[in-house]
């Protein structure tokens, strides 16, 4: 996305939110002073705290240690790494900890109800394809305020930490491309302060009903990845289903991310095919993800290991949910062998679900807690899965993050460390993308 300065007015609104949550303690002439500086490509920030390393007892991680430092942001990329000037002019973090700005790597941000009047959704609809004819009725009105409610929602996420997300939007035979065509509007109006990438989804089957030719359409726009549903249940054929997402991504240079809720034999017969067509087509490593994936919750332990080991050298990866009711993924088993594990938050608020946040610190938290991870060292890794695997220290405890030519993609956070931010879920105080304060 092309970097531009912010809007006047738009500034003044963000600065005068930072104002109101005691970050920018200026007066008035030091605002506007503040407002050329932010508009400029240049931004200095000065007292940001950053991790520096961890303290030991025993050999055990027991704190993190960390540093105030000035940061100098040029051209969207931080330029360098200071000691810290408390007396230079700057906009003054105040102590905030920086962390890499979050990635919802799993919203889909064309249908959702947020934005709206509140709505739960209805126990009527159950199945995949119960959903289907019930979206059938339901898009055309959705359709009315998407790009509205599309732009409502990246606001929200901007203010849970995250300036990007990978975005599945509905290709189908009721919207054909105009769930993509709105979205896209609103990408476009928040260009200057959010990324994403998006996820071409057959979300009514590729053949069930006839979204196939949209697919095909979609594929020529610039889209990232092309989407998939459960192929057996839904398009009744893993091959057709599969063969068709596989020569489509070929053929346009595409990613592939597809949701699999299959579990059972169907399931795991999905994941091998597309192992399979991956380790055909090399190209595809690295760039293909199965969302969900919920048949690997319910391997036995040998058969679990075996996918995970196949999974990482396939480059596939797990875009996981978590939690998704009672089932809980194999994401330590994932981590072990080495497979690249993402999230989202999938549904804000629609008629798939209504508990959305908008935060992935808030996912990384819940992984924290459903997996046991509670030490120092283990809450602190955590954070990667908000980060989409940035970590501020390697294992080790050097610092890895910010270097000299990282992206300035920022978020200032009211904790002492990563470990406290994942177990606090702490409140997000701004947020930086590429160089330009956007929240
Ligand atoms: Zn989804």
């Amino acid at each position: 996305m092309a970097t531009q300065s912010l809007s006047r007015k738009d500034f003044i609104k963000n600065a005068s939110m930072m104002l109101s949550s005691g970050m920018l303690a200026v007066d008035n002439d030091n605002l506007w002073q503040d407002l050329d500086e932010a508009q400029a490509s240049k931004l200095t920030l000065k007292n940001v705290r950053l991790e520096t390393g961890f303290e030991y007892e025993e050999g055990e991680v027991v704190a993190t240690k960390t540093e105030l430092f000035t940061i100098e942001i040029t051209d969207g990329k931080i330029s360098a790494v200071l000691p810290n000037q408390p007396t230079t002019k700057a906009i003054d973090a105040k102590g905030l900890l920086m962390l890499p700005a979050f990635r919802d790597m799993h919203i889909h941000l064309d249908k959702t109800y947020y934005g709206g009047s509140w709505k739960a959704r209805s126990k009527k609809n159950r199945t995949v394809k119960d959903m289907i004819a019930f979206e059938q009725k339901v898009i055309p009105e959705l359709l009315k305020t998407s790009t509205y409610r599309a732009e409502k929602l990246i606001e929200l996420l901007q203010s849970r930490g995250s300036n990007f997300a990978r975005s599945h939007v509905n290709i189908d035979s009721t919207s054909k491309l105009d769930s993509l065509y709105h979205l896209q509007q609103a990408l476009q109006n928040k260009k200057d302060s959010f990324g994403a990438e998006l996820v071409a989804f057959p979300q009514h089957g590729l053949f069930y009903t006839e979204s196939a030719q949209w697919m095909k359409e979609a594929a020529k726009t610039n889209i990232d990845f092309i989407g998939g549903l459960d192929p057996t249940s839904i398009d009744g054929s893993i091959q057709k289903s599969l063969d068709f997402v596989v020569q489509l991504a070929l053929e346009h240079q595409k990613g592939i991310d597809i949701h699999l809720h299959e579990g059972g034999e169907a399931g795991l017969k999905t994941v091998e095919f597309l192992i399979d067509r991956v380790n055909e087509h090399p190209v595809l490593k690295g760039k293909t993800y199965l969302s969900h994936c919920f048949v690997l919750a319910r391997l036995e332990k040998p058969k679990l290991e075996e996918m995970a080991d196949k999974l990482a050298h396939a480059k596939i990866g797990v875009v996981s949910t978590i939690p998704f009711g009672n089932t809980i993924m194999p994401i330590p088993t994932l981590y072990q062998y080495g497979v690249e594990v993402m999230t989202g938050n999938d549904s804000i608020i629609d008629h798939w679900n209504t508990f959305g946040t908008g935060s992935v610190l808030y996912k990384a938290n819940l992984m924290a807690q459903l997996y046991g991870y509670s030490s120092e060292l283990e809450l602190s890794r955590c954070l990667k899965l908000a980060t989409r695997n940035v970590l501020p220290l390697d294992e080790h405890g050097n610092r890895q993050w910010p270097k000299a030519n990282d992206k300035a993609d920022v978020v200032l956070v009211e904790a002492s460390c990563s470990a406290e931010a994942v177990a606090r879920v702490s409140p997000i105080k701004s947020l930086i993308h590429q160089g330009k304060v956007v929240y």
